[in-house]
């Protein structure tokens, strides 16, 4: 019976002059992310975002597409009528034999002073029709079913579920970032929360093919279709990074490789950046998490970039971010064996507290313009 759904967004209302830009955006991300279930039309209404399909059965995909939708506070599956008390109480009537509970709520709320009645009235005149009809109790702290009326100047709205949407911003106000993704459970997160806060990411896997096997690419791949369904510019780049770590291998002290690797995914990961118009780079490092993750090493890693370097995951526990990795649906991927390429030639004990100066120094043996080339020569 449903064939609207209304979206309401939370944080997205505060933006003051931009929220016009931040509404058309998270239009367009809506109308991409259902596109494929069929003909539908969206609009924008006082506050809220008005979806209008076709085929009631569809309401069940549509709710789960929206999921997704970052800046999305709550989806809400609705019928609409004309906002008059009479088509309000026979809609209503006629939509509450499909609920089993024992308690109700009406709770009305107007946006449009210019109805002649209240909302107080609506909840009245409705709450008095529906317990007459279903002789259920009213409960108004803690309802089993929770009948919401959205009155607007020309529609009105009923509303008898509502399922939160994922908050946020919406995908494409941010501005892009290039987020470097291995095969693990920590950078999908990392990323996740990127685009959580509006940006448009541009992944980037390094790969250590042919000394290592094909794993992590199909995980990194995995984690892409997952994570960036329907976000438009979002693209994967593999960069080929086994020679890199051959001739760091044959070059540099053990206890200083991961350390190398680090700053040369780096180096890359800024200038397929600026290719590609993206203005931060994003890990899933979290604080003294691995040796390679100590302060003094992430300030000596970073030191190789002037691009800002970001790690929404810093802060956090592992199990937090297992946690979240299993919230956002990409633990299962990340369990799934791989050979990293920086495990499989990860030295027994790395340096712990490095400094710039030192590993300056250890990497002066190195050809560095050299090494970034043989990575990036061959991409697009
Ligand atoms: P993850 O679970 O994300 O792999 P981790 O705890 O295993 O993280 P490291 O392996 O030290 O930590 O990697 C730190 C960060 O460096 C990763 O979160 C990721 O952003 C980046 N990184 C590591 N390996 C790769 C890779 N092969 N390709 C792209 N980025 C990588
Ligand atoms: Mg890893």
């Amino acid at each position: 019976m449903q064939t609207s759904v209304l979206i309401h967004y939370g944080e997205l209302a505060l933006k003051g002059g931009n929220r016009s830009h931040f509404e058309v955006q998270l239009v367009k991300n809506i109308a991409v992310a259902i596109h494929p279930i069929g003909k539908n039309t969206i609009r924008r209404l006082s506050g809220r975002i008005w979806i209008e399909f076709e085929k009631a059965q569809d309401v069940e995909s549509i709710k789960n597409r929206l999921r997704m939708v970052f800046g999305i506070a709550s989806i809400a599956p609705a019928v609409r009528c004309e906002p008059t008390m009479e088509e309000i109480e026979r809609l209503v009537l006629s939509l509450v034999p499909q609920y089993t509970f024992a308690s109700f709520a009406v709770r009305a709320k107007r946006g449009e002073k210019t109805l002649p009645f209240s909302s107080q009235d609506v909840n009245q005149r409705i709450g008095a029709a529906v317990k007459i009809k279903t002789d259920k109790a009213v409960n108004l702290e803690q309802p089993e079913l929770e009948i919401g009326i959205e009155l607007l100047e020309q529609h009105a709205f009923i509303i008898c579920e509502r399922i939160p949407g994922p908050g946020g911003l919406p995908v494409g106000t941010a501005g892009k970032v290039a987020c470097l993704l291995s095969g693990g459970i920590d950078s999908p997160v990392a990323a996740y929360r990127m685009m959580k806060r509006g940006c448009v990411p541009i992944f980037i896997h390094f790969s250590s093919i042919p000394y290592t096997n094909r794993a992590s690419i199909e995980k990194v791949k995995d984690f892409v279709d997952h994570l960036a369904v329907g976000i438009p510019g979002a693209k994967l780049v593999i960069v080929p990074f086994g020679e890199i770590q051959q001739q760091i291998v044959r070059s540099v002290e053990e206890k200083y490789r991961v350390l190398m690797y680090r700053r040369m995914m780096l180096r890359i990961s800024e200038a397929i950046a600026r290719r590609e118009g993206a203005l931060a780079l994003v890990t899933g490092e979290a604080l003294s998490q691995v040796a390679s993750q100590t302060l003094s090493n992430l300030a000596a890693i970073e030191k190789v970039v002037s691009m800002p370097v970001l790690r929404p995951l810093v802060g956090m526990d592992k199990q937090e971010i297992v946690d979240e990795a299993k919230k956002i649906g990409t633990f299962a991927t990340a369990c799934e064996p791989h050979q990293d390429c920086c495990s499989f030639l990860m030295p027994k004990h790395p340096a712990t507290f490095s400094s710039v100066e030192e590993l300056d120094r250890v990497e002066a043996t190195l050809d560095i313009s050299h090494l970034m080339h043989l990575s990036l020569q061959d991409l697009q």
